[in-house]
């Protein structure tokens, strides 16, 4: 199949058709667009793309801005970044709609290593604009230009054979220092594409990795790139987080030798799918590192990623249900069980799951996720008011002893409320007692 043939394939009747708009206004402009980056390396592998990335050799909100006057009922700006040039655009061909960013090419430069880039230039020549770019195989341009539709513009002069031999190349032998997020980026597209590192990059990986010359600048960065790579729930990326010693982006320290494999680990994962949010599951790999790692670096090191109140939730849940092992260890019936994990977040329960060695103690997590944590009264605080008990502690007192006797005796609902009326005239002459 030739460019223009998987070209075709890959974009719809409707997404060629917004292009060949962005094709006539670039042509009248006499300016060159490309498409660039994962939607060009997918085009070329026959892989679904995910968004359509617009290059423009140029100004890129002067080319949308009459890109939008000229085509008003079919494209719409949603958002404008005067200082980088870019825009967001909205396409709607006939019943459809979808986006695309559009890019002026621009330079950029890093101050020291690992610093937030700094823009230089914008408008440059597209093999100045392909040099700030992550791998030979996301740095490939496709004309959108009538006289070269669909040409591949590959600068780095690897892309092409990259894409052939399945490989990751940095562009440079900086670019990890300059930026370590594209050493998690390198693993999310190795195991995306089924792509290795190439050999050079591999080394200069392992360098980077090992220096501590990167500040904490990039942790935003970082934290986005793991949070999406672990979050593809695949064995091979945790397997090579933890050997490649990747997590060092994260934790400088922590004992190798007990991490649970990653085929264990996303097998369990998976298996409770349905009780975790799975946006967390990245959060559930990164236990499995702080696990083994120094208490005190725990804390540095989670403050540094920034993580989000719901996020550091999870982490120090992990810590306190590990603390109370013991307990869960000693619970002897279903309300035991309920009332130790029912406090903690879904994900610190699986990721407590995941490093259980006993079978005894597995089977008390799972019949919790499987079972205990669905069962709920069907008796409220509104449904003690009707006997007339004054509101106070004694409710969550009926409350948790109807639940306990639900639990434990896996009551139907006749025999909850039988119990749960037992429980709420004995807390009636209880009171009565106390006031006469
Ligand atoms: P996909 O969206 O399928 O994961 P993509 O290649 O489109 O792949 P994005 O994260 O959407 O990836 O980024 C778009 C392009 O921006 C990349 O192809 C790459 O050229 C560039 N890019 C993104 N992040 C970086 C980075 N940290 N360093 C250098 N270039 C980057
Ligand atoms: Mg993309």
């Amino acid at each position: 199949m030739n460019i223009f043939q998987k070209y075709q394939k890959a974009l719809s009747n409707e997404e060629r058709q917004a292009l060949s708009f962005c094709t006539q206004v670039a042509d009248d402009m006499g300016i060159k667009i490309y498409l660039v980056g994962g939607i060009v390396r997918d085009i070329l592998i026959n892989r679904e793309f995910n968004d359509i990335d617009i290059l423009v050799e140029d100004d890129a909100v002067l080319f949308g801005d009459i890109l939008t006057k000229k085509f008003a009922k079919n494209i719409e700006i949603l958002a404008r970044n005067d200082k980088f040039k870019t825009l967001k655009i909205k396409f709607t061909i006939g019943t459809k709609n979808f986006e695309a960013d559009l890019a002026s090419t621009r330079s950029e430069v890093y101050e020291y290593p690992s610093a937030l880039p700094i823009l230089a230039e914008t408008g440059v020549v597209l093999k100045k604009d392909i040099k700030r770019r992550d791998f030979t195989v996301n740095a490939l341009a496709m004309s959108l230009n009538s006289k070269d539709f669909c040409q591949i513009y590959d600068e780095t002069e690897n892309g092409l054979n990259d894409i052939e031999n399945g490989l990751i190349r940095i562009l440079h032998p900086d670019s990890f220092m300059d930026d370590p997020s594209r050493i998690v980026r390198g693993l999310k597209y190795r195991a995306k594409l089924n792509f290795s590192l190439e050999e050079t990059t591999e080394i200069l990986q392992e360098q980077c990795l090992k220096s501590d010359k990167y500040t904490n600048d990039c942790q935003d960065r970082i934290k986005k790139e793991v949070k999406e790579t672990l979050n593809l729930l695949l064995p091979y990326c945790f397997n090579r987080f933890v050997s490649e010693n990747i997590y060092k982006l994260i934790i400088s320290q922590t004992s190798k030798k007990d991490i649970p494999n990653g085929n264990l680990v996303c097998k369990i994962i998976d298996g409770c799918k349905n009780f975790i949010d799975t946006e967390n599951i990245w959060l559930i790999f990164l236990c499995m590192i702080f696990n083994f790692a120094p208490f005190e670096l725990v804390g540095n090191n989670t403050e540094k990623l920034a993580l989000k109140r719901k996020e550091q939730a999870i982490i120090t849940d992990f810590f306190l249900l590990k603390s109370e092992l013991e307990l869960l260890q000693n619970a002897k019936t279903n309300y035991d069980i309920y009332e130790i994990l029912n406090k903690y977040s879904p994900e610190a329960v699986v990721a407590n799951l995941c490093l259980t060695k006993e079978t005894e103690l597995a089977d008390k997590y799972y019949l919790y996720i499987n079972k205990l944590k669905d069962i709920k009264l069907s008796v409220s605080g509104e449904d003690i008011e009707k006997f007339g008990i004054e509101n106070g502690i004694i409710y969550k007192e009926i409350l948790n002893g109807t639940l306990k006797e639900k639990l434990n005796n896996n009551l139907s609902q006749a025999e909850e409320k039988s119990v749960f009326k037992n429980l709420c005239a004995l807390a009636k002459n209880k009171t009565e007692d106390l006031i006469n």
